[in-house]
C-alpha cells in the first residue's frame, strides 16, 4: 500500500489515501473499465506473465481502480493489505480457500449471517471443512470448541440483530494461544467505527455493499490483513478463481469510503436516539442496542468501538401480529432485508433473514416472533420516529 497518508487522520485517509493520478491530472479518481491491457513489446509481456516484472496484465488480476479501493481500505483499517471481492460472501470464501485447507477446523459464532452459516455447514463441509458453533460472548464455550485441528476463530460484531458484543481481544489471545486465526466480519462498524486489527484479530472481513456503499447501490466484499495471509493467499485464490471486484463497483466504494466517517457517525447518533425513544414506547417490551447502558455489552462496546452503530432490535409485547403490522403500517421506512443505506429499512427477522432456522435455534438466538430490525438511515430522526408511531399508536 501507499504510504503517503499513514499519519493522516481517518477522514483524510479516507479521501486521500490509494489515489494515483494518472498524466490527464483529474481530480477524482477515473473507473478503468479494461478487462485486459497492453505491453510495449513481447519481450515486456513475456516479463510480465514470468512475473520478472510487476505492472498489470488482466483485470481479473489487478484493476487501477480496485487497487485504489483496496489500498484506500487498508490505510483505514490499519492494515499492510486488502483485497476486493465481488461480494461480501465472496470474501469469506476466498479467505477460507486461501488459508485453510481439507480437515481443518472453524470455530464460529453461533450470531452470524444466515448465508455465512450455509456457506460453512453445506458448501465448505463438503470440502471437509467442518465447523462448530459458540455463543458470541461465552468465552469458556470458544475454548472448549477449539480442537487440535481448528485453524479458525469466525465472528461478528455487533451481532445481527441482537448487537451483541464479542471481545475481540480475548477472543485474539485465545486464538493465539492455540496456533489459530482469528476472523472478523467488520461489517456492521466499518473501520470508522472499529478497527478489529488493533484488537489483535488476524483478518477482517468486508460486505462493502453495506455501510462502505452506504446508498444502496453495488455489491461487493474485502478481506483486510497483512501482506503474506491476505496479499499472497487470499490474493492468489482470488486471482485464480475470479470473484474479483469490477472496477466499477470498486469507484462506487471509493466514493463510499470518503464519506464513510460522516456517515457512520450519523447513523449511530440516530440510532441512538432512536433506541432511547423506543424504550420509552409502552408497546415494545425490549430495545436491543449497546449505546443503552442497560445491554449487557454496552461497557465492551464502548472500550472497542468509537460509536454504537446504525442496526437496532426491538422486541414489540404483541408477537409476530404486532410486528408485522407496525412493518405494515409505515410509509417512509423501506421493508426490506438489507442494511447500512442512507434509506432506513425495517426487517422482522424470524421471517426472513433467520426465518432458515427451527424455532428451537431462533429461541436460542433471541430471534423471538415480536422482534423488529431497523437499520437506522439518516433521514431526518423525526421522520423516522412519525413512521414508527403511527404503526404503534395503532397496536
Ligand atoms: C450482507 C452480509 C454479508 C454478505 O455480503 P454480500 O455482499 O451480500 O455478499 C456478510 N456478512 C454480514 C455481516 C453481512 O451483513
Amino acid at each position: 500500500m501507499s504510504n503517503k497518508f499513514q499519519d493522516s487522520g481517518f477522514a483524510t485517509r479516507a479521501i486521500r489515501a490509494g489515489q494515483s493520478r494518472t498524466h490527464e491530472n483529474e481530480h477524482s479518481e477515473p473507473i478503468f473499465l479494461t478487462s485486459s491491457y497492453v505491453f510495449d513489446s513481447a519481450e515486456q509481456a513475456a516479463a510480465r506473465f514470468a512475473g520478472e516484472e510487476t505492472g498489470n496484465i488482466y483485470s481479473r488480476f489487478t484493476n487501477p481502480t480496485v487497487r485504489a479501493f483496496e489500498e484506500r481500505l487498508a490505510a483505514l483499517e490499519g492494515a499492510q493489505c486488502a483485497v476486493g471481492t465481488s461480494s461480501g460472501m465472496s470474501a469469506i470464501l476466498s479467505t477460507f480457500m486461501g488459508l485453510l485447507a481439507s480437515g481443518d477446523h472453524i470455530v464460529s459464532s453461533r450470531s452470524i449471517f444466515g448465508t455465512t452459516r450455509v456457506l460453512f455447514d453445506k458448501y465448505l463441509a463438503k470440502f471437509g471443512l467442518q465447523t462448530d458453533y459458540v455463543p458470541l460472548t461465552d468465552l469458556a464455550a470458544w475454548e472448549a470448541a477449539i480442537k487440535p485441528e481448528t485453524k479458525a476463530l469466525f465472528l461478528e460484531t455487533p451481532s445481527n440483530p441482537l448487537n451483541e458484543i464479542a471481545d475481540i481481544r480475548a477472543l485474539s489471545a485465545l486464538a493465539k494461544s492455540h496456533g489459530c486465526l482469528l476472523i472478523v466480519d467488520n461489517c456492521f462498524c466499518t473501520p470508522a467505527l472499529q478497527k478489529p486489527l488493533a484488537l489483535g484479530a488476524d483478518i477482517v472481513i468486508h460486505s462493502a455493499t453495506k455501510f462502505i456503499d452506504g446508498q444502496g447501490r453495488c455489491i461487493g466484499g474485502a478481506v483486510v490483513g497483512d501482506a503474506e495471509r491476505v496479499g499472497e493467499e487470499v490474493y492468489g485464490f482470488l486471482r485464480t478463481a475470479g470473484p474479483t471486484m469490477s472496477a466499477f463497483n470498486a469507484w462506487t466504494f471509493l466514493k463510499g469510503l470518503e464519506t464513510l466517517e460522516l456517515r457512520m457517525n450519523a447513523h449511530s447518533s440516530s440510532a441512538l436516539a432512536l433506541a432511547q425513544w423506543l424504550t420509552e414506547q409502552p408497546q415494545v417490551a425490549k430495545v436491543y442496542y449497546a449505546g443503552l447502558p442497560d445491554h449487557p455489552g454496552h461497557q465492551l462496546a464502548a472500550e472497542q468501538q468509537s460509536a454504537f452503530g446504525g442496526i437496532i432490535a426491538f422486541e414489540l409485547k404483541g408477537g409476530q401480529s404486532a410486528a408485522w403490522s407496525l412493518i405494515n403500517s409505515t410509509k417512509m421506512l423501506s421493508i426490506t432485508a438489507n442494511l447500512g443505506d442512507s434509506k432506513t429499512t425495517i426487517t422482522h427477522p424470524a421471517t426472513t433473514t433467520h426465518g432458515r432456522l427451527s424455532t428451537e435455534a431462533k429461541l436460542e438466538a433471541g430471534i423471538t416472533p415480536g422482534l423488529v430490525r431497523l437499520s437506522v438511515g439518516l433521514e431526518s430522526v423525526e421522520d423516522i420516529k412519525t413512521d414508527l408511531l403511527r404503526g404503534l399508536k395503532a397496536l
